[in-house]
């Protein structure tokens, strides 16, 4: 049996999977932004009673997942979290990002769907005989995954296909600054944090990226908005296929999820230079990506 643990900003969940099915699950409001220093001790206490009966530990952990460190980078903090959960659990632990998590998880999920989709592939079923998917949650920040060649993108410092900081164009005639010290980074532009910000300007009160897309898209000046974040993403996009030559970008996340936004990013990709074309496809795993990809990830290794 696996643990499964999912740190996040907002929640940790914790999951016991055994044969790629969670057989009991269990969450907490994340320690990051208020206890980050004793995180090990918390995902202890939070899988104690598991222990006995697992063999591997799987993580898939927001920020700069490296061999020996995770950088926190929205608490400006670093822990080497690999060795101190070795340590405190007494098993193996793998640690990956929880994008390049949620990327594997949708990789696995398409291969497991092609290899029983015979004799005549369905309509929308995908063609992974080039080995290569790249995954984009468009949510709080914009964040990544890569697989080329059947193998997870990973560096030994973890800064790899972080992909809301490569840089795209935007209509706006000034510079955006990126939290990361670039500028006109693809989050700065068209993550949720950024469209709430720039909303907010132009209603001229505090509104929230939910808020923006349930409450003020008959406002031209938020449709524009949404127009220009779309259009940043497709940007992102081709830069994307430029690299890797996928054929498949799957477009997850609250923001990248919402109808509207899909669309609009599906319509932009079809109007690119042929060369530069890729399917788009909503994620096909559900709430528990994160934990399922860290999950088969720590198998396969
Ligand atoms: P996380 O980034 O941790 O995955 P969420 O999935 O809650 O967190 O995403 C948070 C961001 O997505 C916020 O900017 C929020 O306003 C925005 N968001 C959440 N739900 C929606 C929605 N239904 N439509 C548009 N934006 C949404
Ligand atoms: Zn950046």
């Amino acid at each position: 049996m696996i643990i499964a643990i999912d740190v996040g900003g907002t929640k940790i969940s914790a999951a016991l999977i055994a044969d790629d099915k969670i057989l009991e699950q269990r969450k907490i409001a994340s320690v990051i932004h208020s206890d980050l220093t004793n995180l090990s001790h918390y995902l202890i206490e939070l899988c104690q009673d598991w222990i006995a009966q697992a063999t591997l530990v799987a993580i898939a952990c927001t920020g700069q997942v490296g061999d020996e460190y995770v950088n926190f980078l929205s608490a400006k903090q670093k822990l080497p979290l690999k060795d101190q959960l070795e340590c405190a659990f007494k098993l193996p632990v793998t640690i990956i990002n929880d994008a390049a998590a949620a990327a594997w998880a949708e990789y696995c999920a398409i291969k497991i769907t092609a290899k029983h989709d015979t004799p005549t592939p369905s309509a929308d079923s995908i063609n992974l005989s080039d080995d290569t998917l790249v995954y984009i949650t468009v949510s709080t920040g914009i964040g990544g995954g890569m697989i080329q060649n059947g193998q997870l993108v990973t560096c030994p410092d973890g800064f790899c296909a972080h992909l809301g900081h490569v840089s795209v164009q935007h209509n706006s005639q000034e510079s955006i600054t990126c939290h990361c010290g670039r500028v006109n980074c693809a989050e700065a532009i068209a993550s949720g944090t950024a469209i709430a910000k720039q909303a907010s300007l132009i209603l001229n009160k505090k509104v929230s990226c939910k808020e923006v897309f349930e409450q003020y898209l008959a406002v031209a000046e938020i449709a524009q908005l949404i127009d220009d974040a779309s259009s940043a993403v497709c940007d992102l996009i081709a830069n994307i296929k430029a690299v890797t030559g996928t054929n498949i970008v799957v477009l997850g996340g609250s923001v990248g999820s919402v109808d509207i936004f899909h669309q609009q990013v599906i319509a932009k990709v079809a109007n690119l230079p042929e060369i530069y074309q890729v399917r788009i496809t909503p994620p096909k795993m559900g709430a528990d990506a994160d934990l399922m990809g860290a999950a088969f990830y720590a198998n396969k290794k």
